[in-house]
């Protein structure tokens, strides 16, 4: 249950005097739809209206604060004319000037012969100062109607900066004073305030320097945000290790005969991974674990292997991957392992229907079935395993904390579950992503690989590509790319390209693409890795973990528009042979800053990790992924680069809290209990029994 006190944070942004529905659903794009969303939407910018010169020695192009006399209205000539009332302070004189102005009105606030104090911005016409339009025109005395500081907050087109700051105010006035969730002591070491305190605070900057990430205000709130994300993951963890777990331990028997039938030897990287693998399965504890590689690392043969450790113990093992094509792409590379052990695989995704599903079914359930390798279909209600005993989940970030809960509870002896992510996570965001898994990473590569030559080119020079995919003859993917909000045409230009590319290349030229149906598409894919089709026209949908050896050259269209890790996934789509290999980042001018950033990043280095932490430091954590990948989780405030290191405290702390009160029972325990509704990281309170 939501604690009362933070009821009125919850309510509609509708609820807030002067919020109409208009300026409720413009709030609702800048910000959200409730008081919380505006409380956390700190301001971007400050009007300092402190600055109060004379109006001699007023700097022009500044926001000013003055004292006038007004002297007389100047009315229009013409409607295109604007209202002028002259003022003067006794150094200089100054013309109030108001297009479209109602001279009643102007009457009445400025009458000749009064006094005035008046802000806004000085500017200097000609030889003369004037101030268009007023911010603030308000009676000697009646100052404290004039904030002397204002916090100003990114808007939306038709939205007014002074209806968005009054709503702000509104909701804050509603922010509760609350219990203290922090550590007294270190608390005090930090010189931190109350959480309302520094929220406020937060909404109050009086210089550019109180907008910094580094400010106590922001960092005290950036650290409860953070510390509700490391709690949070660190109750679902504690949930999940609840659940007895299961010692998973084999001699290796089937492990041995599998790499003896691989026409390689396994690099230190992965053995070293196995061996971490192994060792948690083998504990009695129940395993939840990330496995970490960049593109071609070769997860995929390390989390066979323990699928086999599984099988020899005596249990069944599952390998879920996102797609029908990836399932059968790894069905197709893992058979021979298989076979090599003597253990029973299967398919089961979406297509499966019918008669030969329901027989894979019962063979999943007698335990006629080994390893089951198939999409989330594998998870749905009707499948049930003799005795899962570990689940591989390929490509993590389509797979977030939300459906790892779901993993939870199958069975009564819940399985060990290892996810497999192909793309390189900074430390810092694997630990607020991932902080309820253990990490192992694959480090390096399979040896004899060749570094995929990369080239930055303008599309002005698209013939001579074409013209250079021609001479080549070699196989090669063509890139699309692909804006949520075009689809259509986006998908229009695929095909175009795929047109045009036709007429000079002849018809080996294959399209794929997302609106396409699951069969198609797999149809489509066959046959370039057939080699049928030797150019193969995608848009995104080949990002994720297609294996095409026979593949060398990647082209990429428009690649200014897309994030460092889509690019470092889809050069890794090449280079996985023994053949030299190339990728050509097309890109239509002019660039901007980070797009340049970007490509350089992607010429100068071909080190997932290293491009992550670069990805990272250019982009807003938040979209490190792209929007669509949803596994990450959303900071209202933190800022993962500037917070790092308060990420790991809160990690600490965290730690610490669940040590001594693993159910939040305390006072403190209490407040956190708060804390976690306030970030909306609920769902880890339902964990717990007393919830
Ligand atoms: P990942 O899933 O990490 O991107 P994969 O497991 O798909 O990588 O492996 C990529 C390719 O490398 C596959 O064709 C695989 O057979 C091969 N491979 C895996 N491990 C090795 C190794 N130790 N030596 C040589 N090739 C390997
Ligand atoms: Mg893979």
């Amino acid at each position: 249950m939501r604690p009362a006190i933070l009821f009125p944070l919850f309510a509609e942004t509708r609820t807030l005097s002067g919020v109409g529905p208009r300026i409720e659903k413009l709030i609702a794009k800048v910000a959200g739809t409730r008081l919380l969303d505006l409380i956390f939407d700190l301001p971007c910018g400050v009007i300092d209206r402190s600055y109060r010169p004379t109006l001699a020695a007023a700097e022009p192009g500044r926001i000013a604060t003055v004292t006038l006399n007004v002297l007389d209205h100047a009315m229009p000539r013409d409607r295109r004319q604007p209202y002028r009332v002259r003022c003067s302070d006794g150094t200089a004189v100054i013309d109030l000037v108001f297009f479209h102005g109602h001279a009643d009105y102007l009457q009445k606030t400025l009458p000749p012969g009064s006094k005035r104090v008046v802000s806004g911005r000085i500017e200097r016409y000609k030889d003369k100062l004037q101030m268009p339009h007023p911010d603030y025109v308000v009676e000697p005395g009646q100052e404290s109607e004039l904030p002397l500081h204002e916090p100003v907050y990114a808007l939306t087109e038709g939205l007014p900066a002074k209806s968005l700051a009054k709503a702000v105010r509104g909701a804050l006035e509603k922010v509760p004073p609350m219990p203290e969730w922090q550590d007294a002591a270190f608390r005090k070491v930090q010189d931190w305030s109350s959480f309302t305190a520094a929220l406020l605070a937060a909404h109050a900057p009086a210089h550019d320097a109180d907008l910094s990430p580094d400010t106590k205000a922001r960092r005290r709130v950036a650290y409860d945000e953070l510390l509700a994300n490391q709690l949070a993951l660190l109750m679902i963890r504690a949930s999940m290790r609840a659940a007895k777990g299961r010692v998973i331990a084999a001699k290796g028997a089937l492990k041995a005969k599998a790499v003896a039938a691989l026409p390689f030897t396994l690099t230190e990287g992965q053995g070293q991974a196995l061996a971490e693998i192994e060792a948690d399965m083998a504990s009695p504890t129940r395993m939840l674990r990330l496995l970490q590689g960049d593109v071609g690392a070769g997860k995929t043969a390390v989390a066979m292997l323990a699928l086999l450790d599984a099988v020899e113990a005596g249990c069944q093992g599952a390998l879920m991957a996102p797609t029908e094509i990836l399932c059968r792409q790894h069905m197709a590379s893992l058979a021979p392992m298989a076979e090599a052990a003597g253990v029973r695989m299967a398919l089961l995704t979406g297509r499966e229907r019918g008669p030969s599903r329901d027989r894979t079914l019962a063979a999943l359930a007698e335990g006629g079935i080994d390893i089951l390798v198939g999409t989330h279909a594998l998870f749905s209600e009707d499948v049930t395993f003799r005795d899962l005993g570990l689940a591989v989940v390929d490509e993590q970030h389509r797979f977030g904390v939300h459906q790892r809960m779901k993993l939870q509870g199958k069975g009564e002896r819940p399985a060990d579950v290892l996810v497999m992510t192909a793309t390189p996570i900074p430390r810092t965001l694997a630990l607020t992503a991932y902080g309820d898994m253990d990490v192992s990473r694959i480090l390096g590569r399979p040896p004899g690989r060749k570094p995929v030559a990369t080239r930055v080119i303008s599309d002005t020079r698209l013939d001579e590509v074409v013209e250079h995919l021609r001479r080549a003859g070699a196989r090669a993917y063509w890139v699309c790319p692909l804006v949520e909000e075009s689809e259509k045409i986006d998908l229009a230009a695929a095909e175009e390209r795929a047109e045009t590319l036709r007429r000079t290349l002849g018809p080996k030229v294959g399209l794929v693409h997302g609106k396409m149906k699951p069969a198609e598409r797999d149809a489509a894919m066959e046959k370039f890795k057939s080699g049928e089709t030797q150019i193969l026209v995608a848009t995104t949908v080949i990002e994720v973990g297609v294996d095409v050896p026979e593949a060398t050259i990647m082209v990429v269209e428009h690649a200014e528009r897309f994030g460092l890790a889509q690019l470092h996934q889809l050069r890794g789509r090449v280079g996985r042979g023994s053949a030299k290999s190339s990728c050509l980042l097309l890109y239509h001018a002019p660039l901007g800053e980070t797009a340049k950033a970007r490509l350089k990043t992607m010429r100068d280095t071909d080190d997932g990790f290293v491009i992550a932490e670069e990805d990272l430091r250019l982009r807003g954590a938040g979209e490190l992924l792209g929007k669509r990948q949803s596994g990450l989780p959303e900071f209202r405030v933190a800022d993962i680069a500037a917070h790092a290191d308060l990420l790991a405290v809160a990690r600490d702390d965290a730690q610490l809290i669940l040590a001594r009160d693993p159910e939040l029972k305390s006072e403190r325990g209490e407040a956190l209990r708060v804390l976690l509704y306030l970030f909306e990281r609920d769902e880890a309170v339902r964990l717990l029994r007393t919830g």
